[in-house]
């Protein structure tokens, strides 16, 4: 990686293209203009980097309507073809590595460090489905008794994509590439606070050859052109990256519709950590897992349960291991810990200190430095309870908060007191302990003695309050597309007669 002053230098370059005008929308393979934009901002000095021009229903319609008219020729394009298409589309992610990840440090505050691989980590998702888009259409045939069931699947249509703003590069790519590669057309509304590198990726589609209206990206609001995208009748399912209660919202908003929704939410994940775990490495992941993206990660650690006879001991050493985290500007090569998305964010995280301290717990490491805007260092909080605020909201932000258990009984009912199930991470050498354990634990991804290692193939998604819908290999085209089951008579039969 280049040094500081490079960094910074090239990055300038990248950013002055933002300052040409507003960012348009991409609808139909054109730029299109509103009459409003809104400002979008860098958490590294709070100055604006671009403005964007601010959709709402009208753009959405239009959006939905070039999608609706792509549809017909992508849905029926060979397999072959998409993943020629989709694979030329990863190449030129790669080629354009180094702007993506400066252009996405620069609008999200996220350090270098992890962004310089956001690209690549893109880039392998859309080679991942586009491997899958010859079978995407694959089904099975089911003997019955006189009959053969043959299933076949079917891209289901134009289909929403409605991205946060903590790593919105990898989240559109995440989303994008398997509707792209189950043949449905997409319009994408990423986050207000940081939609440039949503911009740099449509760009960089259709430069890859993907036909005009494929993909279209319409920039606004949640509550005006969010909610339309939800609420159009053309589109006929909504993959959604975001808040629990912004996911209640968009179920409603697509009521009447019978929109089809994939919800990937918010998390309250429990590390457990038993007394027999290799301790030192259970610590580096707890504190990867929660200090690692600014905290602002859905799968992140975020509550701490350590068995009471080395609760002090493990967490004296996260909290040392939290205390040497670089924290900085996210250009700045040694950076791990940068500013959050937004003075707004960052209040809402700052305000759990004093919550902190009101509930009764002690701040063991961590607080906020005096030079750098927006920013949190790495924060432990202990002697906390379950109950207290501190360990049931999601703050999302490097913060963690510790808790004590007695026995493996305590361990499980603590990990599930709380309204979310996203993740979970186990750390135990007894397998039959980890095998019990994870069986009982509410979540729908754990780890065992690992930080989050994605693997593509793998189901993604939470249980309760944390999502509806999994993503990852088969179950992504679960989502975007329908089942037909056609049933085949291998053998004549008397058909019941009505009557006479
Ligand atoms: P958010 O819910 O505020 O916004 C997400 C997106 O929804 C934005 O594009 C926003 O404009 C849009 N939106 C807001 N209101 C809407 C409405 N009424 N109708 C339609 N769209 C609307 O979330 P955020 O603050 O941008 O992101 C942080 C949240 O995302 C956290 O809760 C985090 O846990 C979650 N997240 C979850 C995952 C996961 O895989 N489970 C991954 C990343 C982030």
């Amino acid at each position: 990686m280049a040094d500081f002053e490079t960094n910074k230098a090239r990055a300038a370059e990248y950013m002055a293209r933002w300052q040409g005008g507003p960012v348009p929308h991409r609808i139909g393979g054109e730029d299109v203009l509103s009459a409003e934009t809104f400002e979008v901002i860098s958490p590294t000095d709070l100055n604006p980097i671009a403005t964007a021009a601010k959709g709402g229903a009208a753009e959405i319609d239009a959006a939905a309507k070039a999608a609706h008219e792509a549809f017909g020729e992508w849905s029926a394009m060979d397999g072959a073809r998409r993943r020629t298409l989709l694979h030329r589309i990863a190449d030129r992610i790669v080629a354009r590595a180094e702007e993506i990840a400066l252009t996405e440090c620069m609008d999200t505050g996220q350090s270098l460090k992890f962004m310089s691989k956001a690209a690549l980590r893109g880039a392998e998702n859309f080679r991942f489905f586009a491997d899958k888009a010859p079978t995407a259409r694959d089904g099975q045939s089911l003997y019955g008794p006189g009959q053969i069931n043959v299933t076949s699947r079917h891209p289901i249509g134009p289909v929403g994509v409605i991205t946060p703003w903590n790593t919105p590069f990898m989240l559109s790519t995440w989303k994008i590439a398997p509707a792209l590669a189950a043949g449905c057309t997409v319009v994408h509304k990423p986050a207000e606070l940081s939609p440039l590198t949503a911009r740099l990726l449509v760009e960089i589609a259709e430069e890859a050859g993907l036909p005009k209206g494929v993909w279209n990206y319409v920039n606004g609001m949640g509550e005006d052109a969010g909610a339309a995208l939800t609420a159009h009748p053309l589109i006929k399912a909504v993959a959604f990256v975001g808040e629990s209660k912004t996911g209640s919202m968009i179920m409603k908003q697509g009521a009447d519709t019978l929109k089809r929704v994939h919800f990937e939410l918010g998390g309250k994940n429990p590390v457990v950590v038993f007394a027999d775990a290799d301790l030192e490495s259970a610590a580096d992941a707890a504190a990867f897992m929660i200090y690692s993206l600014n905290g602002e990660r859905c799968t992140s650690s975020s509550r701490l349960l350590v068995e009471e006879s080395i609760h002090d001991e493990f967490c004296a050493m996260v909290a040392k291991k939290a205390e040497a985290i670089p924290v900085g500007h996210p250009l700045d090569p040694k950076t791990v810990v940068g500013p959050l998305i937004h003075p707004g964010h960052f209040d809402k995280v700052t305000s759990y200190f004093e919550l902190a301290k009101e509930e009764g717990a002690t701040i063991a490491a961590g607080g906020v430095p005096a030079d750098q805007p927006c920013t949190v260092r790495p924060t432990l909080f202990t002697g906390a309870r379950n109950d207290m605020r501190i360990a049931q909201e999601e703050i999302f932000g490097p913060v963690l908060t510790a808790i004590p258990f007695k026995d493996e009984d305590e361990a499980l009912a603590l990990a599930n007191d709380v309204d979310y199930g996203l993740a979970g991470y186990v750390w135990t050498r007894d397998l039959t302990r980890a095998m019990r354990f994870t069986d009982k634990l509410e979540a729908g991804m754990v780890w065992v003695n690992s930080e989050n290692l994605r693997h593509l193939p793998a189901p993604f998604g939470g249980v309760k309050a944390s999502g509806i819908g999994r993503d990852g290999g088969d179950w992504s085209f679960d989502f975007y597309m329908e089942t037909k089951n056609v049933a085949f008579m291998t053998a004549d039969r008397a058909v019941p007669k009505l009557g006479g």
